[in-house]
């Protein structure tokens, strides 16, 4: 995005927020004096959720020579789908030559559920139509797909019509599975003391709920799955047991998070520094409880919690460790679910996935590891992290890059290094900017990528929450989402 583009747009948005009482004009003027130095500098990255992948700077983009008449398909018009469109434009395809397959008119905002649910923005603030994002030109098939024929390169709409394509790009997201949770359907979310920001229409029932808690115990899950953004578990709880503190209920509160894995992030130097701010805001924490039925009725969750025993093996002549799995009950006065996640259906029955379900891409190139003029981008993706806008905004130049030079015959160069953002509210006002990508040595090695790495944009300490990167995630974000990433520009 051009400095000149970039900075009123920020203005703009900031003098909206100083008028609704959103932001005091002191903070106003800081937010300002940040984005005009960022702007001035032309440094649009430092907007940006995070640094650099090898080789896809959206500079770098080859245009488009051999494969100008190539046509490709998207499935999905969420964060990835839209932003491959714009850049495909920007990269010089033809827009007619493109088809956009998403079955919603609406384009929503996730990152700012939490937010939502934290009473910081209100749902409609994040709501904008669909319409307005696909590229001039590019074609909309407003359904779903539901079935693909890669051997002729073909696919089928909700309404049986067949698309045709050269290149694919598989962008279709994640669906929630409420429904795996025992006793839970998805439509009990919102109602009876059951909430999850996760469901766009349920978060501000969320911040509903903090305001009207009088304390009691609060549990916060956290499922075995991959999810998108895996830090929001976290961030709600954190959001909550603020604003108790603020007005005096939290004193009879008891917050407990209740996770199925075994740490609060994978990476040591932000798992640390959360241990640090759950221990002072006294947030209990049971690692390796999953949950797996809600009793309503009763208010009662149930976990499977998971642990390790030494049993004797009388073959072996000695001990060795077994799990252990028992079920916890636990009486509820507020219950926040983070639902198991999975690929949509339609990609999960689909030729492209691995043997769990999700799209089965080289981690790197994002090329389908099963048909060579298929792509994938995004949440679906089964690579060990990845699942957020940050991430996205990393992957769709490195994915146009890799399908224009394929297109052009030429050596698929680019690499997405696993570039994961989690900007971690701390509490009201304050952000931990955990980023985070695939470990060094195990991709120079060639290895299946197991291990996360620190991945800081900035040369300040990453474990630490930071004013900066609150105004950052509130304010800027947003915006550069809007504006920049979903255009192609940033
Ligand atoms: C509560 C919450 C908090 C988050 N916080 C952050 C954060 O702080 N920072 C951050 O970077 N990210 C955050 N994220 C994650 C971020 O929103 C996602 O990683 C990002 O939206 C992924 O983009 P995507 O295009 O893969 O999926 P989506 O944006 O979900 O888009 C998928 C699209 O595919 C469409 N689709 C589904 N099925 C089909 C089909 N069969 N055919 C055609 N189209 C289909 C859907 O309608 C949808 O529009 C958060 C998400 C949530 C929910």
């Amino acid at each position: 995005m051009r400095k000149d583009e970039l900075f009123p747009e920020i203005e703009s948005k900031v003098e909206e927020a100083v008028k609704k009482g959103e932001l005091s004009r002191r903070d106003a003027l800081k937010v300002l004096a940040f984005a005009s130095g960022a702007a001035m500098m032309g440094n649009t990255e430092l907007f940006a959720e995070g640094n650099e992948t090898n080789a896809s700077d959206a500079n770098a983009t080859p245009k488009l020579k051999q494969g100008m008449d190539a046509k490709v398909v998207i499935i999905g018009g969420g964060s990835a789908g839209i932003t491959v469109a714009a850049r495909l434009v920007g990269a010089d395809m033809k827009p007619e030559n493109i088809t956009l397959v998403e079955p919603s008119d609406k384009h929503i905002y996730q990152p700012g559920q939490t937010l939502v649910g934290g009473g910081i923005k209100t749902l409609d603030q994040l709501i904008r139509n669909e319409a307005d994002y696909i590229p001039a030109g590019v074609k909309w098939e407003k359904e779903k797909a539901v079935e693909f024929m890669p051997e002729t390169n073909s696919l089928k709409l909700a309404s049986g019509k067949v698309l045709t394509y050269d290149y694919l790009v598989v962008a279709a997201g994640l669906q929630y599975n409420f429904e795996k949770i025992k006793g839970l359907t998805a439509d009990m979310i919102g109602k009876n003391d059951i909430h999850s920001i996760y469901v766009p229409e349920a978060s501000p029932v969320m911040w509903e709920a903090m305001q009207k808690a009088k304390g009691g115990t609060m549990l916060f899950t956290n499922p075995a799955t991959p999810i998108k953004c895996g830090g929001a578990p976290q961030k709600i709880m954190y959001l909550t047991e603020d604003y108790m503190r603020t007005n005096g209920t939290r004193k009879d509160a008891k917050i407990e998070f209740m996770s199925a894995a075994g740490k609060y992030f994978g990476v040591p130097v932000y798992h640390d520094a959360v241990v640090g701010f759950v221990k002072e805001k006294e947030i209990l924490t049971s690692f390796n409880h999953n949950l797996v039925e809600v009793k309503a009725a009763e208010k009662i969750a149930v976990f499977e919690k998971k642990t390790k025993v030494k049993v004797f093996d009388k073959d072996l002549g000695e001990d060795v460790e077994e799990e252990k799995i028992e079920l916890v009950e636990k009486k509820y006065d507020l219950l926040h679910i983070t639902p198991p996640m999975s690929p949509v259906a339609e990609i999960v029955k689909s030729p492209f996935v691995n043997n769990k379900g999700w799209m089965f891409v080289d981690s790197e190139t994002l090329q389908s590891k099963k048909f060579p003029n298929v792509f994938g981008i995004g949440d679906l993706i089964g690579t060990p992290f990845g699942k957020t806008g940050g991430s996205v905004r990393k992957q769709a130049p490195v994915l146009v890059a890799n399908m224009i030079a394929l297109m052009n015959g030429k050596a698929m160069e680019h690499k997405y290094n696993g570039y994961t953002v989690c900007p971690l509210i701390t509490r009201r006002g304050r952000v931990m900017l955990a980023e985070f990508g695939y470990d060094k040595a195990q991709t120079d090695a060639k290895e299946p990528v197991t291990k996360a790495m620190a991945m800081p944009s900035f040369p300040l300490d990453p474990s630490q929450e930071r004013w900066i990167w609150w105004i950052f995630k509130v304010y800027l974000l947003p915006p550069m989402y809007w504006y920049g990433m979903l255009r192609g520009r940033a």
